[in-house]
C-alpha cells in the first residue's frame, strides 16, 4: 500500500479536487495535504471552505509547471505521493482555445512528473474515459482499449497518460493512472452540462442541448470517484490503468429531462442547438479491474445522488 501520510494534490480547488480533499481529510493516517492550484477561471478557493480550517491542509496558489515550487513543496512537506488532478477540463474551451490545454495538460504534467522522478515520489494521474474516443453500443472500453481521442481536451489527456506511462517504462517511475467517466456533484463549474442545465432551468431560460442530445455518458457521483482515486493511489499496481465509472448510461437529453422534472419545469425549455464539432456519441467504461483489484465500487445510486445534487446546485446557482 502506498502511504497517504503527506499528499501533494494538484487542482484541489476544482470540482473533483475539492471532493477528493474532503475524502482525504477523513483518512486517519494523513498528516499533510498540500493543495497546489493556480486558480484558473475553473478553480475556486470557496470550494475549500470548511476543509481549509483543518490544520493539516496547506493551500498554495501556484502552477504545476513551476518546477522549483513543486520541488520545494515535496521537500518541505516530505510528500509521500502526488495526486494530479490539475487540468484544463472543458471540451468546448479546448475547441475555442486549444493551446492552453497543451500547456497545462501535457507540458504541465510532464514538468510535475519530472520533479516527482527527482524526488522518487509516486504519482497518480487522473485521466478520463474520453481518451478511448466514441465506443459503440453495447461495448464497454476496458483499460486495454486503444486511445482514440477526438477533441483537443481528450487528446491532451491521452498524451499526458502516454508520457506518464513512458516515465515508468524508461525511468522505473512509480505511477498509476485512473480514467474516470462523467462526474456529477456539488461545486461543479457552471460551464459543465448539469450545472448549465440547472442554471437555465432556474431562470426559465432555454436549456442548450447539442444536436440530437442522444450522446451517451456514464455518470458517476464525484464522491465515488474520490474514493476510487484514493484506492487507485493506495492499492493500484504501478504502471497500471484503472477505469472508474458507475455503469450508469444516460443520454444528454435524458439528463436534461431529469433536471427539468426535478425542478418542476416544462420540457419545452429544451433547445437543440448546433452540435459540437467532433462530438463523441458514447462513452462507456468497463470497471471490472477496479472492482476486482482495488476492491472499489461506486456506492451512490444515480437516482438519489442526482436528486441531492440538483438540490445542491439549485441552491448554489439560484437567481439573485
Ligand atoms: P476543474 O476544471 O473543475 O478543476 C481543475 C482545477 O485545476 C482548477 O481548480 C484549476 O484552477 C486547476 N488548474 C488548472 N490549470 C492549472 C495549473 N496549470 N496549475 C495548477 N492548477 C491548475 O476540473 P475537474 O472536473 O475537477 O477535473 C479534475 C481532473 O479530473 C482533471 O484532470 C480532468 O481531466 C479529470 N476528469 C474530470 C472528469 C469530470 O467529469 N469532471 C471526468 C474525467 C476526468
Amino acid at each position: 500500500m502506498r502511504s497517504l501520510r503527506s499528499i501533494l494534490l494538484t487542482g484541489g480547488a476544482g470540482f473533483i479536487g475539492s471532493a477528493l480533499t474532503r475524502a482525504l481529510l477523513h483518512q486517519p493516517h494523513l498528516e499533510h495535504l498540500v493543495i497546489l492550484d493556480s486558480l484558473t477561471y475553473a478553480g475556486n478557493r470557496a470550494n475549500l471552505t470548511g476543509p481549509d480550517q483543518d490544520p493539516r491542509l496547506n493551500f498554495i496558489e501556484g502552477d504545476i509547471g513551476d518546477g522549483s515550487l513543486v520541488s520545494e513543496l515535496l521537500k518541505k512537506f516530505k510528500c509521500s505521493g502526488i495526486m494530479h488532478l490539475a487540468a484544463e477540463t472543458h471540451v468546448d474551451q479546448s475547441i475555442k482555445k486549444p493551446a492552453k490545454f497543451i500547456t497545462t495538460n501535457v507540458n504541465g504534467t510532464f514538468s510535475l512528473l519530472d520533479i516527482a522522478r527527482h524526488h522518487s515520489v509516486a504519482l497518480l494521474q487522473c485521466s478520463t474515459d474520453e481518451v478511448y474516443g466514441p465506443i459503440a453500443t453495447p461495448t464497454k472500453a476496458d483499460e486495454s482499449f486503444p486511445l482514440k481521442p477526438s477533441s483537443p481536451y481528450s487528446a491532451s489527456k491521452a498524451s499526458a497518460d502516454l508520457i506518464v506511462q513512458a516515465a515508468h517504462t524508461t525511468f522505473g517511475q512509480e505511477i498509476v493512472i485512473a480514467r474516470c467517466s462523467n462526474n456529477y456533484g456539488p461545486r461543479q463549474h457552471r460551464e459543465k452540462l448539469i450545472p448549465t442545465l440547472v442554471y437555465h432551468a432556474l431562470r426559465d431560460e432555454p436549456l442548450p442541448i447539442y444536436g440530437s442530445g442522444k450522446q451517451i455518458r456514464d455518470w458517476i457521483h464525484v464522491d465515488d470517484t474520490a474514493r476510487g482515486l484514493i484506492s487507485a493511489f493506495e492499492k493500484g499496481e504501478t504502471n497500471r490503468v484503472y477505469n472508474l465509472g458507475a455503469n450508469c448510461e444516460r443520454t444528454n437529453l435524458e439528463i436534461a429531462r431529469a433536471v427539468l422534472k426535478n425542478l418542476n419545469k416544462p420540457e419545452s425549455l429544451i433547445d437543440h442547438i448546433e452540435d459540437r464539432p467532433g462530438h463523441d456519441t458514447r462513452y462507456a467504461v468497463d470497471v471490472t479491474r477496479s472492482m476486482n483489484e482495488l476492491g472499489w465500487q461506486p456506492k451512490i445510486p444515480f437516482q438519489t445522488g442526482f436528486e441531492k445534487v440538483i438540490h445542491e446546485l439549485s441552491v448554489a446557482l439560484r437567481p439573485d
